[in-house]
């Protein structure tokens, strides 16, 4: 049996055992795609790759000329190598990722380095949701995750400028909160606010008794309509507020507000693109595979929905007409949510078709 879980350090493995895999590897792999899995003599998954060429791959590891390199340290710490074939380079590539995300195996570091490079705004769960940007969203925690987006800085500054629009809270998560309901149901006195952000009128106050739950909840709505494309309301606010202090020849605090209104914009902007991108990566998806094995993939805002042969005879190529029409549902409304179970796939199937720009001539729209 084969597990994910970490182990205490143990001896590097000795260089009779790996004489022995290499010999497997020489032996039974073949030369074509698939994946393979380096396992501990406890039977520990250490390391979960891919290849176009399986047994190139795996001969490579035992040519690693110096002991620090990570090929290297992989196989010292491995007792036995594992290895499936699959019908193409691209199902290797899925394959791998829901090993990887079911192993969790050690040595896959390089992967989650990869998916540090975005950031999501993540909307947390339980009393008082607050935004926050995150980095290499893992899709563990709980919450609702928009992107991925590059320049969390900018990102970072926007949900700055979300928040005090719509006077939401942006402190410690862990935070207590009473809700102006909730002390009267306890009879408890209001808290003296310590925020500054509730005393200059920027966050409804939830921590001190200054807003009810149900008119925070109604906020958050409204960052999420907005987070969603659905709704202007905190551009229009803003706007309207930059417009009035004009009029009232306020021009240095209409600045201000003109300002934050840019910064609104571009993260608006930045959504628009977004949803395109993720809408635009939703096709039928053909890929020749080895000695015939093709492999037609219905994918949908970047995620594998379903994985058929391709069709051979009429009676195939009626079901899967039925298949497409059930995922493609078109009612679906374009969004910049992103299911956290669907994260990692979205940036791999992204990035698979930014590597190879060809492919998006085996795929077919939907209309
Ligand atoms: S006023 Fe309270 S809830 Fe709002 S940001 Fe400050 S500490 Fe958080």
């Amino acid at each position: 049996m084969i597990r994910g879980t970490p182990r205490a350090k143990k001896q590097p493995t000795s260089d009779a055992q790996l004489a022995v895999m290499r010999t497997n590897v020489r032996e039974t792999a073949a030369d074509r795609p698939g994946v393979y899995r380096m396992l501990s003599s406890e039977g520990e998954v250490l390391y979960v790759g891919k290849s176009k060429r399986v047994r190139s791959r795996l001969m490579s590891y035992f040519r690693c000329e110096y002991p620090e390199d990570k090929g290297a340290r992989i196989l010292r710490s491995a007792e036995s190598i594992e290895w499936d074939y699959t019908p193409s380079e691209f199902a290797a590539l899925l394959q791998e990722l829901r090993l990887i995300k079911r192993f969790r195996p050690r040595y896959n570091v390089a992967m989650m380095r990869d998916a540090r490079h975005y950031s999501f705004i993540k909307l947390t769960k339980g009393t008082a949701p607050k935004m926050l940007v995150v980095r290499g969203a893992s899709g563990e925690e709980a919450g609702i995750y928009y992107g991925p987006f590059v320049g969390a800085q900018r990102v970072g500054e926007a949900i700055r400028e979300l928040n005090d629009a719509l006077m939401l809270r942006d402190c410690r998560t862990d935070m207590k909160m009473f809700y102006s309901d909730q002390v009267e149901l306890f009879q408890l006195s209001p808290r003296t606010p310590g925020c500054i952000r509730h005393e200059i009128s920027k966050c409804l106050g939830p921590c001190v008794g200054g807003c009810s739950a149900a008119q925070y909840d109604e906020r958050v709505l409204l960052a999420r309509a907005f987070l969603e494309g659905s709704d202007d309301g905190p551009i229009n606010m803003l706007r309207g507020e930059m417009e009035r202090l004009s009029a009232e020849l306020e021009f240095e605090r209409a600045a201000v507000y003109r300002d934050k209104l840019e910064r609104l914009e571009a993260l608006r902007a930045q959504f628009g693109r977004l949803r395109f991108a993720v809408e635009n990566l939703s096709f039928v998806y053909t890929v020749p595979g080895h000695e015939g094995e093709d492999r037609v993939y219905l994918i949908r805002k970047g995620v594998v929905r379903a994985e058929v042969r391709k069709p051979k005879s009429s009676k195939d190529r009626r079901s899967m007409k039925q298949l497409v029409e059930d995922i493609f549902s078109p009612d679906d409304k374009p969004t910049a949510q992103v299911p956290t179970h669907e994260i990692d796939e979205l940036l791999l199937l992204s990035s698979w078709f930014r590597r190879f720009p060809k492919e998006m001539k085996r795929t077919k729209q939907v209309s």
